[in-house]
């Protein structure tokens, strides 16, 4: 089969495209012909070999995928051959979506309903999932509540947005192109902001009233946790979801207003939690609520073009490799 391999950790010129021989599904295993691979942040942090996780070389790149079931191992039940899915690989296992066919776990496969698209269905596994362990597990975001996504025009953003929305939240999104703000209005953004413009904290409270924000969700804390502990309402949440450097903040403003500051890592969540997780997310496609907006979609063999767009500014929703 033909797949992305990495052979030595360094810039995106290390992802190749290789013929490897095509994998069997072993006892309780499930083999997916992969149609699309979502292409995320964190692959390309991984790919340097500077991240926490540093999988053991040489693999194939990537944790999220959508296809069809090519055939299953034996003990395997309730998935069959022709079955449209979508899979995500929690992180000790995070390789093989960049290639032609995958074994999967069966938890690691989720039905992809009929309104989705294969690269729909590969902006699920990390993104969608992760927006809402922030909105939902972390910040127990309420109906009613205002919520503040702090890039909003990404993945991840993307996906908070309109799972807030679905759920009678009234949403505040940021982006950094006039493109983008336009986008995720479409989305269900009540109001939108451009995080490059100075005033941007200002505005935001000013959409609120004055009052602030409940919720933030926020995927650049380096350059925003401190200016965001002025924008939320008192007893309000702040979930760091990004983040890229240090940063100073003013604790006073926490202790004043009872803000508190959520950490958040898709890949601590529990296997319940993640089954409770894609339950939802799965409903949300059937429903369309959820309906990943796919930016671009490149061939497998530009993986490498794939990881220096997902690192550029100007965001419109995924990136996915055909395959
Ligand atoms: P993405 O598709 O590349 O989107 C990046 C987003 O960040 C865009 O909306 C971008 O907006 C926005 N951004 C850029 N500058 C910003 C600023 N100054 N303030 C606020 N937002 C800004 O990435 P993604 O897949 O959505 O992921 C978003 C972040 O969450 C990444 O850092 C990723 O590593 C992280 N993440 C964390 C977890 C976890 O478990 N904690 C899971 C998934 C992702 P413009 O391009 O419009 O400027």
């Amino acid at each position: 089969m033909r797949a992305i391999c990495v052979r030595e950790f360094g810039g995106p010129d290390v992802l190749r495209l290789e013929q490897l021989p095509d994998p069997a599904p072993g006892r309780g295993e499930v083999l997916v012909r992969v149609r699309a691979a979502g292409v995320n942040p964190v692959d390309a942090y991984i790919r340097t070999g500077t991240h926490a996780y540093k999988p053991s070389l040489p693999y194939i790149p990537g944790s999220d995928a959508a296809g069809e079931v090519e055939s299953v191992g034996a003990d395997v039940a309730g998935i069959a051959a022709g079955d449209r899915v979508y899979f995500f690989r929690t992180i000790a296992g995070h390789q093989g979506a960049y290639a032609e066919r995958a074994v999967c776990l069966p938890s690691q496969l989720f039905r992809l309903p009929s309104r989705a698209s294969f690269a729909q269905g590969a902006a699920i596994g990390v993104p969608a999932a992760t927006a809402y362990r922030a909105l939902f597990h972390k910040a127990a975001a309420r109906p009613g509540e205002t919520v503040l996504v702090h890039g909003a025009t990404g993945s991840v953003g993307l996906a908070a947005v309109q799972l807030a929305h679905a759920h009678g939240m009234t949403v505040i999104a940021t982006g950094g192109t006039e493109q983008g703000l336009a986008l995720v209005r479409t989305q269900g953004a009540n109001a939108t902001v451009n995080h490059r413009d100075p005033d941007h904290v200002q505005q935001v409270v000013h959409a609120t009233g004055g009052r602030g924000v409940d919720v933030v969700l926020e995927m650049l804390a380096n350059v925003n946790l401190d200016a965001d502990l002025t924008l939320v309402a008192p007893r309000g949440r702040v979930v760091v979801v990004g983040n890229r450097g240090r940063v100073e903040i003013d604790p006073r403003r926490a202790m004043t207003r009872e803000i508190t500051i959520l950490g958040m890592s898709l890949f601590n969540a529990s296997d319940q939690e993640l089954a409770s997780i894609h339950a939802a997310l799965v409903a949300a496609l059937d429903n369309g609520t959820l309906a990943p907006v796919v930016a671009r979609e490149l061939p497998l063999e530009d993986a490498s073009r794939a990881h220096v767009a997902v690192m550029e500014p100007g965001a419109l929703g995924k990136i996915v490799l055909a395959i």
